[in-house]
């Protein structure tokens, strides 16, 4: 992808929608010059892969984790990570406040939602949102931001909408609640087939990976 493609892409994005680069299987010149051409958060799926690419890119832009997070992997995503966006258990949400109180940091995360309800995927489930963000709301070091989801992945971009419609609606309900220590700033939602419908329904966080860096060359699992 060249640089004048990823700025023509920055600059059709509306005001107030942040973009992170979903950058699985990239190299860290590949995310280099995605940060050249403006920019300014890199979302990484695997923390091995994102270590190796914070070490050479560091803080040249924000990390955002938006993978299935490990608890093992804990100790070192609290080192490299502004944000993790897919925070779906009390138990990773406890793994990850003990880790960053040991290095004297307060986490961002949002809340993963199973807005498919698809059992093969992580996320809470919908109906569940609101009591797991009232168990987080006493942990000092993170600070529940917001919302994000995937969503059943289509062929058809407008059979994402229904998905993205009903987790803006758990946010604004869980916004109005105005939980202590919860902040409801935050809703990430959308890809590369699907970030336009999502920023219609309410996003305004979209992660794009295949329409900044090409086509990835190796099946996701
Ligand atoms: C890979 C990935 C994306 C980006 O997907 P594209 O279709 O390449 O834009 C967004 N979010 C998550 C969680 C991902 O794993």
């Amino acid at each position: 992808m060249s640089k004048e493609s990823i700025k023509a892409i920055l600059a059709e994005l509306p005001e107030g929608i942040q973009l992170v680069a979903a950058a699985k299987t990239r190299t860290a010149d590949e995310i280099m010059e995605a940060i050249n051409s403006g920019v300014k958060i890199i979302g990484e799926n695997y923390v091995k892969e994102a270590e190796k690419a914070y070490n050479s890119i560091g803080k040249a832009a924000k990390w955002h984790f938006i993978g299935h997070l490990q608890s093992n992997k804990v100790k070192i995503a609290a080192r490299i990570f502004d944000m993790i966006e897919t925070v779906d258990s009390v138990e990773l949400a406890t793994e990850i406040d003990k880790r960053c109180g040991q290095i004297g940091k307060v986490m961002p995360v949002l809340i993963e939602i199973n807005s498919g309800r698809e059992e093969q995927k992580a996320g809470v489930l919908p109906e569940n949102t609101e009591k797991l963000v009232r168990e987080l709301a006493g942990l000092k070091n993170i600070k529940v931001m917001g919302l994000m989801t995937m969503g059943p992945r289509f062929g058809e971009s407008e059979d994402s909408r229904p998905y993205f419609v009903a987790t803006k609606e758990i946010f604004k309900r869980i916004k109005n609640l105005d939980i202590p220590n919860i902040e409801m700033n935050c809703l990430s939602m959308g890809m590369t087939n699907s970030y336009k419908i999502a920023i219609e329904e309410g996003a305004n966080i979209v992660r794009i990976g295949t329409l900044l860096f090409g086509e990835r060359n190796y099946q996701e699992k």
